[in-house]
């Protein structure tokens, strides 16, 4: 079906940052299937562990214990501090899983309608109830009756959170991205996250963080609610945690972590011994080159590069992000970008009409980041200076 508006290329294979079509061009990535292939294109690791893992077992029933899913539960759950595991395909069913979960909390203490808090400006998937959860009109027009327990808050604005509990004391839970990849690189500040953990606290709520752009090492940490200090009830994580290889997850903490019983929820390919053994390694790896830490060192670089060289332009309106996660706001719509950069040999993205996102693989070189930098300076100048830049009806 014709959901995605695909540019005329077709690609082939993959190699690090670079993608190569049909006719033998080569491309630069700089978004990565959209923060999924953080580790690069054909990474010899990851590769390794999907053939072993074929030759060994592709698929078993969730009804019988798999030791890639346990050790990969047991990874995921050292590293986010969480007590349990759900294993799915994707993004939106990492946070239905998640929406359950916090039905459910809120049924068990007798909670009729309970309600979710979601921020404007957040993008949670594309299912009916984490297309509720965004805000986008754009993504929801047309798809009504959505679901009304979820209620939209400002970001960033505490108040705007006490306010919409104090209207709604059948909130079950708040959920949230630290960084709103789809919405435009908004970053959550890291006092307002510690506040809305106090107020879930006090109001015995459950905080959902939505990691699955944000997460596996592209924000400068493993989990990017980690740079605030604070521990949520549940995490969802998903993307480039199979670097390629579909998988989702859903981690959870405390009475979060035993609401969903057996048969209250399941997944059929959830969780298999192949994608599991494939997010292992996708795991050991971020951690073992110290991956997060790199994304932290070069996303700084990065943004403070770009903030030097096109700050104060007159059609930039603000260059922002965390990590590899950095977004540089044009003040009119810049989808006229995307073939422009095409026709360079650049693959570039653009979110929320004029945000160009940049997302690149974790493993970029130094070379490639000077690449990418003066790529996307060039790209950028060109485009200003260009008829194609005046903003279209
Ligand atoms: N949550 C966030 C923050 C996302 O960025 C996305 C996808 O872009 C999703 C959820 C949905 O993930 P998926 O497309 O794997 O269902």
């Amino acid at each position: 079906m014709n959901t995605y508006g695909k540019l005329p290329v077709a690609f082939e294979s993959g190699d690090g940052c670079w993608l190569y079509d049909t006719d033998g061009n080569k491309y630069f990535d700089t978004f990565m299937g959209v923060a999924v292939s953080g580790l690069g294109y054909s990474n010899v690791n990851v590769n390794k562990a999907i053939k072993d893992q074929c030759s060994r077992l592709i698929h078993c029933s969730n009804v019988f214990h798999s030791v890639p899913q346990q050790k990969l539960a047991d990874k995921l759950c050292t590293i986010a501090n969480m007590d349990s595991a759900f294993f799915c395909n994707s993004g939106a069913e990492a946070n239905e899983a998640a929406i359950k979960i916090a039905r459910k909390y809120g049924s068990d203490k007798n909670i009729a309608n309970p309600c979710i808090l979601a921020l404007e400006g957040g993008f949670h998937g594309r299912t009916l109830a984490t297309l509720s959860a965004s805000s986008n009109p754009k993504v929801r027009q047309g798809f009504a009756p959505l679901s009304d327990a979820f209620i939209h808050i400002a970001a960033n604005t505490i108040t705007a959170t006490s306010d919409a509990l104090a209207t709604h004391p059948n909130t079950v839970a708040i959920l949230i991205e630290c960084i709103q990849g789809e919405g435009g690189l908004t970053v959550l500040e890291d006092q307002y996250l510690k506040d809305l953990r106090a107020l879930c606290d006090e109001h015995q709520i459950l905080l959902i963080v939505d990691e699955i752009q944000t997460g596996n090492g592209r924000s400068g940490k493993y989990f990017a609610y980690q740079h605030a200090g604070i521990e949520p009830d549940i995490v969802t994580s998903a993307k480039g945690l199979g670097n390629g290889f579909p998988i989702g997850v859903c981690l959870a903490k405390g009475l979060a972590a035993s609401t969903l019983t057996p048969g209250s929820h399941g997944s059929t390919f959830g969780g298999n011994p192949l994608a599991c053994a494939t997010a292992l390694a996708v795991v050991n790896e971020i951690e073992e080159k110290h991956l997060s830490k790199r994304a932290d060192e070069l996303g700084r670089y990065i943004l403070s590069t770009l903030q030097e060289a096109l700050q104060g332009a007159e059609y930039i309106q603000d260059i922002r992000g965390k990590g590899l996660m950095i977004g540089i706001e044009m003040t009119d719509p810049c989808f006229a970008l995307v073939p422009l950069a095409k026709e360079k040999g650049i693959l570039l993205n653009v979110t929320s009409d004029k945000v160009i996102r940049l997302l690149p693989a974790l493993t970029i070189s130094d070379e490639e980041v000077e690449f990418l930098i003066d790529a996307v300076i060039q790209i950028i100048r060109l485009y200003a200076a260009d008829d194609r830049a005046k903003p279209r009806a």
